[in-house]
């Protein structure tokens, strides 16, 4: 067996149930498919018979590692001995990827980053966050939980909360439960904005959200002529496609 390690934020999910229900959110399609932090293959265990040699996995910890060549060999090149967030994606896969995981929770916010900056290759990601992270990502404009991680994810794709996933299902168990959300890509038409202004906009309006934008935008305002009553809302109550307005009228 494998050690659970804290500092790997290991949690092995141990009712197969879950782990069944999570990898049926993946659609039956020809795809190449990464899981990130298999860990002992809870999941992989259901995905390599429906998946074969597109299945790649990428573990960090090399006694999972060891484990997962042992109980998986006919994909045994397809395991990666790695770190997610150090990976050239484009040294896996040619072409388009879907990904999934029950992701490491100290780590969980930039795997969606890294996620979204690889958007143009993955269409669909299917993921176990926090509880709290995974509402985050799914909630919509106006609502308390919308920030960042909401509006950057939702410009270019549809979030569905799917369900929870309580505590005690895992060894050893976190102090918060889970959350299983789905995203699927959206054509976004992002009118000629960079997009990494873009990202600097949504970040500096929410880095102070309870002032207005005219507040924490002030550093970009100057001589534009940006509309007066957008410019008195706070960031919250702007959907991802009036941040593409907004930063379109900044730039
Ligand atoms: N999918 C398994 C394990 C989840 S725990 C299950 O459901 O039981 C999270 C896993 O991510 C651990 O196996 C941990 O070693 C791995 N991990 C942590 N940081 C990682 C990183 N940077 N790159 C790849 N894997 C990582």
């Amino acid at each position: 067996m494998v050690r659970p390690k804290k500092h790997l934020g290991q949690h092995f999910l141990a009712d197969k149930n879950i782990a069944q229900k999570i990898t049926r959110l993946l659609p039956n399609n020809n795809l190449q498919l990464l899981e990130i932090g298999p860990g002992t293959g809870v999941l992989t265990q259901f995905l390599e018979p429906r998946f074969g040699n597109k299945l790649h996995v990428i573990e960090i910890d090399q006694e999972s590692i060891e484990f997962l060549k042992n109980r998986f060999p006919s994909i045994i090149q397809n395991i990666h001995f790695a770190d997610f967030l150090q990976t050239d994606l484009s040294s896996i896969f040619q072409g388009q990827f879907m990904v999934v995981g029950n992701f490491p929770y100290n780590i969980s916010s930039p795997i969606l980053f890294k996620i979204l900056e690889n958007r143009a290759s993955i269409p669909l990601v299917v993921g176990m966050f926090q509880k709290e992270v995974a509402e985050r990502i799914a909630a919509s404009h106006n609502s308390k939980q919308y920030g960042i991680l909401s509006a950057w994810t939702q410009l270019f794709y549809k979030v569905s909360y799917c369900f929870t996933v309580p505590e005690h299902v895992f060894v050893p168990p976190p102090k918060v439960k889970s959350g299983v959300i789905s995203l699927s890509r959206i054509d976004r038409d992002l009118k000629g904005v960079d997009s990494s202004f873009l990202l600097s906009i949504i970040k500096t309006s929410f880095n102070q959200r309870r002032k207005t934008l005219r507040n924490s935008l002030k550093g970009f305002i100057s001589n534009s002529t940006v509309d007066p009553k957008l410019l008195a809302k706070r960031p919250e109550q702007l959907s991802p496609e009036d941040f593409i307005n907004l930063a379109r009228e900044l730039s």
